[in-house]
């Protein structure tokens, strides 16, 4: 936050450093006085007599002290209804600065701003007190690229409250954190004349300004600093911390689960929209994080009315046919594993192979098995549910019921050739159905690819082994 931007500020920013990979990244954000050669106080576990060289006390001033001393002195100062109001604006004047601008527009390049549109969202940022535009976008395209790693800046992996604040409050290796390329920013002059006046841009944004246009307009000094000041800040820092805690945490996930992104509507109410994570991450340069007109992004909405006005340019969307293709693919995946969990019967490759007199013998000495389209089933447990009666399904133990069952004498239901296939425990050698599937395996590839990502073979409603389309005639052994 902060910390990284004050010391920055003494680096000249156009500068680059070349890596052995031959990309180039900005100077990293650090104090002249680290050494990279040194070890860093993190490579250090915490112990009682170091810990407070693990923190970073100039982060914690500006998102825990100065909030807490605000929130202290809010009970001697009366909130005044013209303060009120104000704060409100200006808390989604400096919450766009930072969705809209740092987010969208800078870290992302989801649409193009003309000059005046990037002054606006530059002093929103400046207004929300969470380090330079620069600074900023830099490490979320490495939490984009390195998603849930170590080299994640704000890694859900490492805990909710990490993710949240813990990684502005403890120090932070500069060397494990992902490189990404900013060398765009470099030549944006509205980024690199903020980040060379950040302490003076924050200063007058987050603080000056919100005070004056209270004590000016109205004469709430104390009203304006404190609450359209401070307490505006610790919320809409709060707030923005939500979206790489909560959006990677809570809700759901219809585009992809691999990793923590996640959809869900509350993180959308407080975070003007970002709330959309997971198609985020899947579709990071669409300048929309939720597609559907009924889902909650005002950053949307504003990039959208700034485009009317002609201010935004070149908004970015992600093709719908790509934007389902992913869904479907998630939705498939959660089909794979829900087949997965039911029983379909075991595998017609893995049954043994009965003749035909074996599958009689055994039927007269007490196996209930009844063959069926070639396969032969134990229906010895079903018999007394059977909703067609004992005696019919009693009849066709010992013979080949395959007519029968398929319409002869009536016609089973899908649920029937389910539950059918559940029973099944061996196959008739030369079981003529089976015969024709093992002839189909072998000679067409589509069949084999009747399978899920899982390995299930997927059995369709009306396409189960056991179901003949043509009533088949009546073995002559039955
Ligand atoms: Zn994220
Ligand atoms: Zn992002």
């Amino acid at each position: 936050m902060a910390s990284a931007s004050t010391s920055s500020a003494q680096v000249p920013v156009a500068q680059a450093e070349t890596f052995p990979d031959g990309t180039t990244d900005y100077i990293p954000v650090r104090k002249k006085a680290y050494d990279l050669k040194k070890p860093h106080i993190t490579e250090q576990p915490i112990t009682w007599s170091n810990w407070y060289q693990h923190v970073n006390w100039l982060n914690t001033t500006f998102i825990i002290f100065i909030p807490l001393i605000g929130l202290i002195s809010a009970y001697w100062i009366e909130l005044q209804y013209k303060t009120a109001i104000f704060t409100v604006a200006y808390y989604y004047f400096a919450g766009l600065g930072i969705t809209a601008g740092y987010h969208r527009l800078w870290a992302h390049s989801s649409y193009k701003a003309k000059l005046p549109l990037k002054i606006f969202l530059v002093a929103g940022g400046s207004a929300a007190v969470e380090g330079s535009a620069r600074w900023w976008s830099s490490l979320h395209r490495s939490h984009h690229r390195y998603t849930d790693t170590d080299k994640d800046p704000y890694s859900v992996r490492k805990g909710l409250l990490y993710s949240h604040i813990g990684w502005m409050v403890m120090k932070q290796n500069p060397r494990r954190i992902g490189r990404t390329d900013i060398t765009d920013l470099n030549e944006d002059p509205v980024v690199v004349w903020q980040h060379r006046n950040y302490i003076k841009s924050v200063i007058t944004m987050a603080l000056i300004v919100p005070t004056c246009v209270c004590g000016l307009g109205w004469g709430d000094w104390w009203g304006g600093f404190i609450y359209a000041g401070i307490l505006r800040i610790f919320f809409i820092q709060q707030a923005t911390f939500c979206v790489n805690s909560l959006a990677h945490w809570l809700g759901d996930q219809p585009f992809d689960d691999r990793n923590s992104p996640r959809d869900h509507v509350i993180t959308a109410l407080v975070t003007l929209g970002e709330g959309y994570h997971n198609f985020h991450h899947e579709f990071p340069s669409d300048f929309r994080n939720a597609i559907q007109w009924w889902q909650y992004d005002p950053t949307k909405w504003f990039i959208w009315t700034m485009k009317f006005l002609g201010l935004a340019y070149n908004l970015k969307t992600f093709p719908q046919n790509e934007i389902e293709k992913g869904r479907l693919q998630q939705q498939q995946k959660k089909l794979d594993q829900k087949r997965a969990t039911l029983d379909w019967g075991k595998p017609l490759e893995t049954l043994p192979v009965i003749s035909w007199d074996d599958f009689v013998e055994q039927s007269k000495n007490g196996k209930a098995w009844v063959s069926i389209a070639g396969v032969i089933h134990d229906v010895g447990k079903f018999i007394a549910d059977h909703p067609g009666g004992k005696a019919l399904i009693s009849s066709a133990i010992g013979k080949d019921a395959t007519a029968v069952f398929n319409g002869g004498v009536y016609n089973h239901s899908n649920a029937a050739h389910n539950l059918l296939s559940t029973m099944r425990v061996g196959v008739l050698r030369g079981g003529c159905e089976v015969e024709i599937w093992k002839r189909a395996q072998s000679e067409n590839k589509d069949v084999a690819a009747i399978t899920d990502t899982t390995g299930q073979r997927i059995v369709r409603a009306g396409e189960q082994i056991t179901r003949v389309t043509s009533p088949a005639h009546m073995a002559s052994a039955a």
